[in-house]
This record gives C-alpha cells, sequence and structure tokens, in this order.
C-alpha cells in the first residue's frame, strides 16, 4: 500500500511575483530557491524551502490559465496542499479503487517528480497535489 510521507509543500496563488516576494522573502526571510515553468498548468511557480517543507507561490503565465481563474474569482491565497507520496502510481490506483475523484487520472512526469492532482470535490473542499520526488 503507498503511504503519504510528508507534507511538500502550500501552494499559494499570487498575481504578482515580485509583489509577492517582498513579503515571503524580503519581509519573512525566506530565502528564493527557484522559479520553473509548469506548462501543463500555465503557471509559473517560486520555491521557498522553510524547513522539510516549501511554500509555493504560483503565479499565472496566461490569462486563461486554471490560477488566474483562481485569482480573479478568489483574490488570491493558499491554492492547494501538496503531499508527498512514496509510490504515485499505486496511491492513484487506490484512490481510483476507492471511488475518489481524480483530476490526473496517471502522473504528470515533471524534473525531479511525479505529480498528479486530487479533485477538492472529494477532500472536504481541499486542492490535493500528489508528489513521488524521482531524483
Ligand atoms: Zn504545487
Amino acid at each position: 500500500m503507498a503511504k503519504v510521507t510528508k507534507i511538500n509543500h502550500i501552494g499559494i496563488a499570487v498575481s504578482d511575483l515580485d509583489e509577492a516576494l517582498k513579503f515571503w522573502r524580503d519581509i519573512l526571510g525566506i530565502e528564493l530557491d527557484h522559479i520553473e515553468d509548469v506548462p501543463s498548468s500555465k503557471a509559473k511557480v517560486a520555491f521557498l524551502p522553510v524547513g522539510d517543507s516549501d511554500v509555493e507561490l504560483v503565479i499565472p503565465a496566461s490569462e486563461d490559465a486554471p490560477i488566474a481563474k483562481f485569482i480573479a474569482e478568489k483574490g488570491g491565497g493558499i491554492h492547494h496542499l501538496c503531499i508527498e507520496v512514496d509510490d504515485i502510481s499505486a496511491m492513484l490506483a487506490q484512490l481510483k479503487e476507492k471511488g475518489v475523484r481524480l483530476i490526473d487520472e496517471e502522473p504528470k512526469v515533471m524534473p525531479g517528480r511525479k505529480m498528479a492532482f486530487i479533485h477538492p470535490k472529494a477532500t472536504g473542499g481541499v486542492l490535493l497535489e500528489l508528489y513521488e520526488i524521482t531524483k
């Protein structure tokens, strides 16, 4: 059986990265590790490690990005929680078997990780991301 091992990151939707970094990096003093493009979500993500987990700032890369819709509706804020699992394919199979509504039936392969989203309707309102670290 696949296992949840830790909270990998908390995703926070922001419309302006420089503006967000003024708080998270400059005021709180969390270092910016790196910024990545996530074409599958039409987003850019900035990772700021805090202990064993990250704050992930999610910025829309285009106007029709899902994250842009979220920001337009809610004005930004906490967008998703990401938990790490030891075997994402096994976890997705387990969830599917239990009738859990998934956004991604198959993991997306990114550098250093595989990822998939679980629908918030299945989790009590939390958009939940699964990660399996592959590096
Ligand atoms: Zn994320």
